[in-house]
């Protein structure tokens, strides 16, 4: 028998299995008030990232429009996108194309957590549409470095997720 690490080929990154609700509160990166995103993989070659969002009030998160295409999965509770008919629901998987521009609302203080997996950037928007800000894995990565070292893990702890 070959030793296990020999078959990978060379440059062949590591594979990553991790609890996705992790154990330690410390994982998960404050996004705003109630509002946290806890990293999956982030991964730098594709720009692209897996996060569970968490939210714990009712309200709406700010309206933002999607270049790239994203994939989700609803773990825990229920919320809807303003623009849409549609409820997410534990178990539900969402497909959302390039150009997609939603503002997803809690309607409950009841937790949820949705996997998703975001391509490219988010790009926020006013009523107008024009842009008021965005987020890509590198605004994610520097995110985590931050909230990370301040709570005492270090800033390196986002290293084991990144690709
Ligand atoms: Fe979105």
């Amino acid at each position: 028998m070959p030793e296990k690490s020999s078959v990978l080929p060379p440059f062949a990154k590591p594979d990553l299995i991790i609890d996705a609700v992790p154990e330690d509160e410390r994982v998960w990166v404050p996004q705003a008030p109630k509002i946290w995103f806890r990293p999956l993989l982030l991964d730098t070659n594709k720009g692209a990232w897996f996060n569970l969002l968490r939210v714990r009030r009712a309200g709406v998160l700010t309206r933002h429009r999607h270049p790239g295409p994203v994939y989700g999965y609803v773990i825990k509770g229920h919320w809807h996108y303003l623009e849409h008919d549609f409820v997410a629901a534990p178990g539900k998987f969402l497909f959302e194309p390039p150009g997609e521009t939603h503002t997803l609302v809690v309607d409950s203080d009841d937790e949820m957590i949705t996997m998703f997996n975001v391509n490219g950037a988010m790009v926020y928007v006013d009523e107008e549409g024009g842009t008021i800000g965005y987020e890509d894995v590198f605004t994610k990565i520097e995110m985590c470095m931050k909230h990370y070292e301040e709570i005492g893990l270090g800033s390196g702890y986002v290293e084991q997720f990144i690709r």
